[in-house]
């Protein structure tokens, strides 16, 4: 678990600004779950047999004796919040984000943490390919808007309860055959549940999966009108994605489509899906509500930040304007101007240390401020000071009067800024 201090934390909120905006443009309102929940509802959405249930929640006892985890995702509480606002009768097609923390008690290493962040949204009420298509294409977008390329994504279809069983028993012979290759937590999810097998980490047990079955060749009719439409439609929104018939997921609530986006980026390793997702059409019905058709995804934030660090973008906020007093008489004044000026909605840093001219001027550049404006006895009875441009040392005469000097700042600022574009 880690500490987000400013210089790093406006690249977070440059992350969670797009997704605001881009995932409203396409109707998804923001959904506010609480941190804990009944233990039960992990259980039993997610899956006992997953890594998330097995091994990995934040669990306790609470004063009443209740069973409580820290939510290790996010769709099992939409889920669950979906049900319990009886969201279904008042609005038939539903679309929901959410962003915020999850936690898991993982190995740490990078862009894997014990509380991390997650972007996701969830669309319930239909079972048409569209829905898969819109959350992938959402996904799509906010990655090509963050800047990131070389992310690919592979696209796989688990078929349903009519066609998975025939497929499971085909998996299970096979893994079986193969026994003796594989790693001591998948003879066990042999027993317990063997789609985990493809979805383990470690290279033999990858080997030994990617010779098996192929799910695409089990599908029944309908789920593999739903897969052919669900490319289809991904192809006409030129979307591009491989199918890779031997990706499950981490989770056991999916049915038909599954999805992950994988960043080939080197910093990230054996972390580089930032975005996963699916259809899971009987979850809110197991979990007690109206048989529901949903679709959803979740990106990895933690991830996402990484990769746009490593890209060197950087999003810090400077200040326009550092005001330093040239003597300890005009402090107050200068104080004061500060004030005013930020009541107007300017971005000013001051020192209320006081201090020397010298030691306010170090701080103003190591502040990155655009302009630096210097107090003294003079311009407090003229009302007129010098405004310094701090990258060329550029000065122009202003008023004191802040309208008049917000203008003024604007201005440059705005004057510097196409300058600077112009040249490239
Ligand atoms: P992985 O296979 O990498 O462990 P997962 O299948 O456990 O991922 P999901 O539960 O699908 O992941 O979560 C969706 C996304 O959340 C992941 O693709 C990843 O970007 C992010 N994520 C999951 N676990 C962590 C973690 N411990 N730290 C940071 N990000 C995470
Ligand atoms: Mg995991």
């Amino acid at each position: 678990m880690r500490d987000l201090l400013p210089g790093e934390i406006e690249l977070w909120q440059h992350v969670e600004g797009l997704a605001r905006e881009l995932f409203g443009r396409y109707g998804y309102g923001e959904l506010r779950t609480p941190m804990v929940e009944d233990t039960a509802l992990f259980v039993r959405s997610v899956g006992e047999e997953t890594d998330i249930v097995g091994k990995e929640m934040y669990t306790f006892d609470d004063k009443a004796g209740r069973s409580l985890s820290m939510r290790p995702e996010g769709t099992a509480p939409a889920a669950r919040a979906y049900i319990e606002h009886s969201v279904a009768t008042q609005e038939p097609l539903t679309r929901w984000f959410y962003m915020g923390p999850m936690f898991r008690y993982e190995r740490m290493q990078t862009g894997r943490y014990r509380q991390f962040s997650q972007i996701g949204a969830e669309a319930y009420g239909s079972k048409d390919a569209a829905q898969d298509v819109e959350v992938m294409d959402m996904v799509a977008r906010f990655l090509q808007a963050l800047g990131l390329q070389d992310i690919t994504l592979n696209l796989n279809s688990l078929g349903d309860e009519v066609c998975r069983p025939q497929y499971h028993a085909k998996l299970v012979e096979y893994l079986q055959a193969h026994k003796p290759e594989l790693c001591e937590d998948c003879h066990r999810r042999l027993e317990t549940n063997p789609l985990r097998v493809l979805d383990c980490k470690n290279p033999k047990c990858q080997a030994v999966a990617a010779q098996g079955p192929s799910v695409l060749d089990f599908l029944c009719e309908p789920c593999k009108a739903h897969f052919d439409d669900v490319q289809r439609k991904l192809t006409a929104l030129e979307i591009r994605f491989v199918v890779n018939p031997r990706m499950v997921r981490g989770l056991d609530y999916y049915t038909r489509t599954v999805f992950e986006f994988v960043a080939s980026h080197p910093a990230l390793s054996t972390a580089s899906t930032v975005s996963a997702g699916g259809r899971y059409d009987k979850l809110v019905k197991s979990l007690g509500g109206p048989d529901t058709p949903a679709v959803g995804f979740a990106c990895g934030l933690d991830r996402l930040v990484l990769l746009l660090k490593e890209s060197g973008k950087s999003f810090a906020q400077v200040p326009d304007l550092f005001i330093a007093a040239a003597d300890p008489g005009s402090h107050d004044a200068a104080f004061a101007l500060a004030g005013r000026l930020r009541h107007q909605g300017l971005r000013v840093d001051f020192d209320t240390r006081g201090g020397s001219l010298k030691s306010q001027m170090k701080r103003a550049d190591k502040s990155g401020a655009h302009f630096t404006l210097v107090l003294g006895e003079l311009e407090r009875t003229s009302g007129q000071a010098k405004l310094k441009q701090m990258s060329n040392g550029q000065q122009w005469e202003t008023s004191l009067e802040p309208a008049a000097l917000i203008a003024t700042v604007r201005t440059r600022k705005a004057e510097s800024a196409s300058g600077a574009s112009s040249q490239g």
